[in-house]
């Protein structure tokens, strides 16, 4: 399993909801699990390796990995905390984005039963992290224009290669 790279299209589409919790959705976090502790990566998206589906990972140091299937963000707190964020779709990019510090997040487990979680601090910027990500965004999208132009410039001469 390999996590793709924007531009792929599959990163730019929205990943539609999860009806079915059954074996196929459990073999799909066994597939996304190795690719984020390989990558050392906080969170893992399912598009970002391919799987149209609306779930994501996370794990915080030293925790365990805490699975969102169909999440839906109920809350944002007004106070917000700039930090530099990364993205495995994206790597060697990263970029100042301001993001609430506390979030409150729905979503179900693996058999469908819906919880509430909140997250703080990193936790609640891997929620907004993987929400945009299965709502077809990336962290390019925080930028402006002429900021996201200079980006992408980079991504395309860095294929050239
Ligand atoms: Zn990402």
């Amino acid at each position: 399993m390999k996590v793709l790279h924007y531009p792929d299209p599959i990163l730019k589409t929205k990943a539609p909801d999860i009806e079915v919790f059954d074996s196929d959705l459990e073999d799909l976090v066994e597939k996304m699990i190795p690719v984020m502790k390989e990558l050392d990566g906080v969170g893992l998206a399912a598009n970002q390796i391919g799987f149209l589906k609306n779930l994501f990972i996370v794990q915080m140091p030293k925790s365990e990995v805490l699975i969102f299937a169909n999440p839906k963000i109920l809350s944002f707190s007004e106070e917000l905390v700039s930090m530099e964020e990364g993205c495995l779709s994206l790597p060697g990019i990263y970029i100042d984005i301001p993001r609430s510090k506390s979030v409150k997040i729905q979503a179900c487990d693996l058999n469908g039963n819906k919880f509430v979680m909140e997250g703080r601090n990193l936790l609640a910027r891997a929620f907004c992290h993987e929400t945009e990500h299965l709502n077809g965004k990336v962290i390019l999208d925080h930028l402006s224009f002429e900021d996201r132009l200079k980006f992408e410039t980079q991504l395309s001469s860095r294929k050239a290669f």
